[in-house]
């Protein structure tokens, strides 16, 4: 099983002492999160980080994250093209355009996959993480309904969209996050051809619809645009370490985690679990890394880097997660 472990792309953590204690912890891979406003700011340095990775044999992915909000983007966060474009956001079902841009959009297209071809030239990175590409969707209101996504939908049915999220809108959604989804992983292959394009997606429980876009991990595991997946692996909401059953995070991982990852790799793709990480004991790290192994899980990405290592209580973890991560290493 490989383990890896997820950063933030700034200057703080791009350096030779991060890369020295992944090197300690016996982690096979970095994931680097790459922000939209920042990507210009600290490219020297991600550019350095990259080429040490690759002198240190790590394997290195970038995780971007804004980028006109089509993927995951942090708290305060403003895309600096959306503020340069606003005709590109999506517009929701009650006509208010949203900050997000619609992955429709070709002048967003356009500007994502130059933006994505500059991040893999400067990392020369491994591979592209896109964690969890989707359209709008909040307490049934939904978007988009831009003049790009109506005509979408109007040249696949030959009939108007409707105002309500029926099942032929839903079906033109998913199929909007997959083109977006092979126009991202062509824009990464034209700079290395290699470089491998996985998605991020939350586990879908059978009586939860997210309706975002990615509900359906088969339909994204069939495209030739997504390389490998990572499930999200999250503690129980709501949660208090009290209360929380020992064997939380090895019933998600067991019981919503695996079916997925199961059937992403029959299909031949690349596979992570994507779990939430501290170094506190009662949050159980080095059992659930174990049990993950016990299942036969290929890849762990540790997910929180700070909430890991500058805890009080790595120190005193630190060699059975360098025992463990090696125990997984040998069983590849
Ligand atoms: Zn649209």
């Amino acid at each position: 099983m490989r383990v890896g472990v997820c950063i933030p792309g700034d200057r703080e953590h791009a350096t030779a002492d991060t890369l020295a204690l992944i090197g300690d912890c016996g982690f096979s891979s970095v994931f680097i999160e790459c922000r939209e406003d920042t990507q210009d700011a600290v490219g020297l340095e991600l550019a350095e980080f990259g080429r040490q990775c690759r002198r240190a044999g790590v394997e290195c992915y970038a995780v971007p994250r804004g980028y006109g909000g089509v993927l995951a983007t942090p708290p305060g966060l403003r895309s600096s093209f959306l503020q340069l474009l606003p005709s590109a956001r999506q517009i929701d079902s009650r006509g208010r355009p949203i900050d997000r841009a619609c992955p429709n959009d070709p002048d967003f297209l356009d500007w994502f996959a130059a933006r994505m071809a500059d991040l893999a030239e400067l990392l020369a990175c491994d591979g592209f993480v896109w964690d969890e590409p989707s359209l709008f969707y909040s307490r049934g209101v939904w978007a988009c309904r831009c003049l790009h996504c109506q005509r979408v939908y109007e040249s696949e049915y030959d009939e108007e969209m409707p105002a309500e999220l029926t099942y032929r809108v839903l079906n033109v959604r998913q199929r909007s996050i997959i083109i977006f989804l092979l126009a991202a992983a062509a824009a990464i292959k034209r700079v290395n051809r290699h470089g491998r394009s996985l998605v991020l997606a939350a586990p879908g429980m059978a009586h939860e619809q997210l309706h975002i876009g990615t509900d359906y991990l088969t339909r994204l595991l069939d495209s030739s645009g997504v390389d490998g997946v990572a499930v999200r692996v999250d503690w129980p909401v709501p949660y208090t370490a009290a209360d929380r059953p020992r064997s939380a995070m090895e019933d998600i991982v067991a019981g919503m985690a695996r079916p997925g990852l199961m059937e992403a790799e029959a299909r031949g793709k690349e596979v992570y679990i994507w779990l939430r990480s501290t170094a506190r004991p009662q949050d159980r790290l080095i059992e659930t890394l174990q049990f993950a192994l016990r299942l036969g899980i290929p890849g762990v990405v540790l997910a929180d880097y700070d909430a890991l290592t500058k805890d009080p209580a790595f120190g005193s973890m630190r060699p059975r997660l360098l025992a463990t991560v090696a125990a997984a290493a040998s069983a590849e």
